[in-house]
């Protein structure tokens, strides 16, 4: 399995936010998103390929928490715990997320498996994190015009989602860019009427502190008006972009 980095960080995004956790991005992803926030693990993918056993000694090493610190990010109120955040690029590309994701459940681990949803595998997941991509995120056809067709075609797979959010307990979290991201949103949900608008997250789009804030502005309120959450995004508060945190 192709994998870009191993690190031990806190959640900053959905249901789990400020939990200490271990994060294993996978290289390499079907989709190109025009904003991607991790491209060495899409565009350009790096890292190199490891077996199902190194992965598990490198993130056993890791199980060791934080030392406490009075600068710690974590909220008080949170203590750290066995956390494995699977995510890329695209973790359901690879197979061996298979075997990997059952034997580190039964090593004791709690998985959250991070997902465009457009590929299925049979894994061990305890919240299986969906970020589906509205058009917003097809790439520029002036740069990338071989990848606009193949994104396109393959961005949105409801067969898949639906798949997914009746096997696991699940959660939704869109990229909001502009006002009328909103509205496709709602007609995203419209296709599928059985998701849970209380596991729907709208965030804003954004890898930057005054980007975010420009957008949170005017998407908490609406959140709040239309039975959504809102999601911020804790990690680039807490950390930027820097790779690893
Ligand atoms: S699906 Fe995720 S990893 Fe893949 S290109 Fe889009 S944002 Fe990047």
């Amino acid at each position: 399995m192709r994998i870009a980095e191993i690190f031990r960080s806190i959640q900053g995004e959905g249901r789990w936010t400020g939990t200490e956790s271990v994060f294993v991005r996978a290289s390499g992803c079907n989709l190109r998103c025009r904003w991607c926030d991790t491209p060495y693990a899409s565009w350009t993918p790096e890292g190199g390929d490891f077996s199902i056993a190194e992965i598990q000694e490198k993130i056993e090493i890791l199980r060791v928490p934080f030392p406490s610190s009075p600068r710690s990010p974590i909220p008080n109120h949170l203590s750290p715990s066995l956390d494995l955040v699977m995510t890329g690029g695209e973790p359901m590309m690879f197979g061996e997320l298979v075997p990997l994701t059952a034997e580190l459940r039964a090593a004791g681990w709690r998985i959250t498996i991070e997902t465009s949803g457009t590929l299925y595998l049979p894994v061990a997941c305890d919240l299986m994190s969906i970020s589906p991509k509205l058009s917003n995120s097809t790439p520029s056809a002036a740069c990338e015009p071989h990848w606009v067709e193949r994104h396109e075609a393959r961005r949105h797979a409801p067969e898949t989602i639906r798949r997914l959010v009746s096997e696991y307990d699940y959660q939704m979290k869109f990229v909001i860019g502009r006002p009328r991201d909103c509205q496709e949103v709602e007609q995203y949900l419209a296709e599928f009427p059985g998701i849970d608008r209380g596991r729907v997250f709208l965030m804003p789009e954004g890898v930057d502190l005054h980007s975010l804030e420009s957008k949170t502005a005017w998407l908490e309120p609406y959140c709040a008006r239309h039975g959504v959450r809102f999601c911020p995004r804790r990690h680039v508060e807490w950390f930027g972009v820097e790779r690893g945190r």
